[in-house]
């Protein structure tokens, strides 16, 4: 403590930890706790934004919010800055330029792509993970384009874009490039039917989990604008320019591999000692590290178990951003008495973007919304968590208030 003051530290600028941030402002008086924010960028992204700035459907600059703009930097001590690690019995995180010190602790330090051991994925597959990684897949793609217009006798393979997983993010991925390679084909004049999407799922569906006639819609509009699925297929082997696929080890020739098929907590977690299972911390219900009464995990670096289900909650933003909510309340808890809050889940559905004005999903008791429908839906869920960070303000400057 500093002077009597609980010193608080809220590690990433994400969904977790930029709500963790604006919760804690709004719950301690400036003089009742010292709130410091850490992330490596001086802005906060929208992950799920992601999928449109690595296809080139939206600018990076529409994604990214200037941390400053949203979070009060006189209240809030923002260090920006990279975490190297966590000493968690010293109670120090230390940082690429420097050490700090904590009572309380909060890690919103989100994901990273998980391989599972496919030899040469960690190598030559993007991956759909921050502003960097997917403006490099938007220029890679744009460059393959430019390249196969200016040779004499071009690879065809060249244009071909290999997507592995068919999963959330893969298939609003799917959708994006739908969308944005007709574009692509006019701006370099090349036929749309040179170019081949291709994506590769080990399990025998999309979007396992999801409701059977949405995702049959998903997969039918992804289709009927030239998106090829190769299902129940394991990606075996990826090389520089190739994917070996299948039992039958088929080789696709792919100028572009995108891996979306599987995320884990970011390895500082790991690294500092927290114990992982299946690449999470497993936290209790009111989000502390196990042996750690001082250290919240919220967000991809966690698993809350739903107890209805008996599985833990997926990976969503929707999720991250109410952990922050019962981490607030929980740390003031912590330091001035009461019961601690558990986790629960209020579930207001989920939409999936298909591109363009295209969209599937369920919301509030299960309702189903297809098309425009539910892309103006998809569109207020965004502009929802844009206003509860920034206000009505935020909406105007970075909201999806239109449908397309
Ligand atoms: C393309 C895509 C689409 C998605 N669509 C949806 C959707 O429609 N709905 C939904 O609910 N969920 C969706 N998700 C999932 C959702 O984005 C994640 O579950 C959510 O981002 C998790 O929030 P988080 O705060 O844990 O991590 P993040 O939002 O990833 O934030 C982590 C933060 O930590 C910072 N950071 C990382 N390492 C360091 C370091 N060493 N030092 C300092 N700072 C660091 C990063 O810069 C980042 O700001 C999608 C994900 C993707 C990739």
């Amino acid at each position: 403590m500093i002077g009597n003051r609980p010193k608080i530290v809220v590690l990433g600028a994400g969904y977790a930890g930029m709500m963790t941030t604006k919760r804690l402002t709004q719950q301690f008086a400036p003089e009742e706790a010292d709130i410091t924010l850490v992330n490596k960028h001086n802005y906060h992204y929208q992950t799920t934004w992601l999928h449109e700035v690595a296809a080139g459907t939206i600018d990076v600059n529409r994604s990214r919010i200037m941390i400053s703009d949203v979070i009060n930097t006189r209240r809030v001590n923002f260090v920006h800055d990279t975490v190297v690690k966590i000493n968690k019995e010293a109670k120090t995180v230390q940082l690429e330029n420097g050490e700090i010190s904590y009572d309380y602790l909060v890690i919103g330090l989100g994901f990273e792509k998980a391989t599972f051991g496919i030899p040469g994925m960690e190598e030559h597959a993007f991956s759909i993970q921050s502003v960097d990684t997917s403006r490099m897949i938007r220029d890679h793609i744009e460059y393959q384009f430019a390249r196969y217009r200016n040779q004499k006798n071009p690879d065809p393979s060249m244009l071909t874009i290999v997507v592995g997983g068919a999963g959330f993010t893969g298939i609003e991925f799917l959708g994006e490039l739908a969308e944005r390679i007709p574009l692509l084909c006019k701006k370099y004049d090349i036929p749309r039917q040179d170019v081949k999407i291709i994506d590769v799922e080990a399990m025998p569906t999309i979007l396992p989990g999801f409701d059977e006639e949405l995702l049959s819609y998903a997969k039918e509009s992804l289709e009927y604008r030239g998106i090829e699925f190769k299902l129940g297929t394991m990606i075996k082997e990826v090389k520089a320019d190739s994917v070996v696929v299948g039992e039958d080890e088929e080789e696709i020739k792919a100028g572009t591999i995108v891996w979306t098929g599987g995320v884990q907590a970011n390895r500082i977690v790991g690294e500092s000692g927290f114990e992982l299972t299946k690449g999470k911390v497993n936290v209790d219900a009111t989000l502390l590290a196990p042996g750690h009464d001082e250290v919240f995990i919220l967000g991809d670096c966690a698993w809350v178990m739903n107890n209805e289900t008996g599985k833990p909650y997926p990976p969503t933003a929707q999720i991250a951003i109410q952990e922050a909510d019962v981490c607030a309340h929980n740390i003031k808890t912590m330091i001035y008495g009461g019961t601690l809050q558990e986790f629960k889940f209020d579930d207001k559905g989920t939409v999936a973007s298909l591109g363009g004005s295209d969209a599937m999903g369920t919301v509030f008791d299960g309702n189903k919304l297809y098309g425009m429908q539910a892309k103006v839906m998809k569109n207020v869920i965004d502009d929802r968590y844009l206003f509860l960070l920034g206000g009505p303000m935020l909406v105007l400057k970075k909201g999806k208030f239109r449908p397309f």
